[in-house]
């Protein structure tokens, strides 16, 4: 009887075909730069379908031509990472900004206007505030969180709006944008010929805690460095969505050069049967820390998705969108810079390093270190203050991580 697969069990069969290589249970690293033709007809269409030419009709695999361009160990992750969201296809890049660069840069061109949720990651803001406008591309800021009529409003007042962006929670805030509303406002607002999309960036929840697809987004980015990847030992991304922009997108990346690579796509391979996994767990030791701050007589507040402090809209938005709350937290203690650089000087098994989703823990400070770049005002409107401390909580028992926060928290 015919039954539908979990997406976890999906993930282990879809994209590798063992008798393509030999019976090998785990796949080969296809470490070739270029692939040979079984005849000029064959190198021709190949050519026509990677180039946008032509569209490859259903259930055609063109040949692969060149690893910038494609091959199998990236095809598989391709493959596999959309079981979650039931993506019709999906991309991989050398980073998360390769993806976010290449993906935001196949629907733009000069006149067109970005709307984007603020804080965004800090290559993300630099892309955006510094390099679009060069381009004449216009991008404007809107607090992640923002009621709808707000984004609105700006769809409106901006009629060369393009792309809607949100990164959702907003790094380092945590703060949740309503992805359902975005999504709607875009498709109500688009004219013929000016279709506007919603990118989603959706590294902190990872496909395990929200599927942006299903609220309407148009494409989805990951910096697959962080939870995709997880164990802090590769640097990619990913973007998802429908076969017609995933066509324009990799033709971006095929000239871009923004592609990744066998080894690197082997390395995610491995993760991806554990991202689950992982996700999860991390997530049940990250809600035990946050009972913890939540009562430590130093920490003025915590922010984390789904807990009461976040207020009742941030709570509506949780409630609707995620299926969890991820392991990202940010805390803001008494006092200043010079408070939260002794407690993240003082703790032992949090490593001081910027990046997430691994599975060791890591701390950091925003305002000073992955924020750096935005302006001391930029960073007051959007919550970053300088007694803010940031952690990507892992594998490590709950009980000693927790041990080790209040040692540094009490010094
Ligand atoms: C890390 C990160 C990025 C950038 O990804 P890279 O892989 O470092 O290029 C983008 N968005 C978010 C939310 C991130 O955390």
């Amino acid at each position: 009887m015919f039954r539908k697969l979990k997406p976890q069990t999906k993930l282990f069969s879809k994209g590798y075909d063992p008798q393509l290589s030999e019976g090998s249970a785990i796949p080969p690293v296809f470490r070739t730069s270029t692939f040979i033709f079984k005849n000029s007809q064959e190198g021709k269409r190949a050519f026509e379908i990677a180039y946008g030419l032509k569209t490859a009709n259903k259930g055609e695999v063109p040949a692969l031509i060149y690893t910038r361009v494609n091959n199998p160990n990236c095809q598989m992750v391709e493959d596999k990472i959309t079981v979650w969201d039931d993506a019709e296809e999906a991309a991989l890049f050398s980073s998360g900004m390769g993806a976010i660069s290449s993906t935001c840069l196949s629907f733009l061109k000069p006149g067109d206007t970005l709307l984007f949720s603020d804080p965004v990651y800090g290559g993300t803001e630099f892309f955006f505030r510094k390099i679009l406008p060069e381009y004449k591309i216009k991008t404007v800021p809107f607090p992640a969180g923002s009621r709808p009529a707000v984004i609105e409003r700006l769809v409106k007042d901006n009629p060369s709006t393009r792309i809607i962006f949100i990164e959702s929670p907003a790094n380092p805030t945590i703060q949740l944008t309503d992805i359902e509303s975005a999504s709607d406002i875009a498709r109500r607002n688009s004219r013929e010929n000016h279709r506007i999309r919603v990118i989603v960036d959706n590294t902190f929840m990872g496909p395990i805690f929200c599927s942006p697809l299903k609220f309407g987004a148009d494409l989805i980015v990951y910096s697959a460095t962080k939870f995709i990847g997880g164990h802090s030992d590769l640097v990619a991304g990913i973007t998802l969505g429908s076969k017609e922009d995933i066509g324009s997108v990799k033709v971006t990346r095929t000239i871009f050069g923004s592609n990744s690579d066998p080894d690197t796509a082997w390395l995610i391979l491995r993760s991806l049967g554990t991202l689950d996994l992982r996700m999860k767990k991390q997530a049940k030791n990250a809600k035990k820390i946050v009972e913890f701050l939540q009562k430590h007589p130093r920490v003025k507040k915590v922010a984390y998705p789904g807990i009461d402090q976040m207020g009742d809209y941030q709570l509506q938005l949780y409630e609707k969108q995620c299926k969890g709350s991820g392991s990202l937290i940010s805390f803001y203690i008494e006092g200043g810079e010079k408070e939260a650089f002794r407690v993240m000087d003082a703790t032992r098994e949090f490593l001081l390093a910027v990046s997430l989703g691994g599975i060791e823990s890591l701390i950091e400070h925003p305002h000073a270190m992955t924020h750096a770049d935005m302006t001391e005002e930029e960073k007051r409107t959007a919550g970053i203050t300088p007694n803010l401390i940031r952690l990507s909580v892992g594998l490590q028992d709950a009980e000693d991580l927790i041990h080790d926060l209040k040692n540094a928290l009490d010094i």
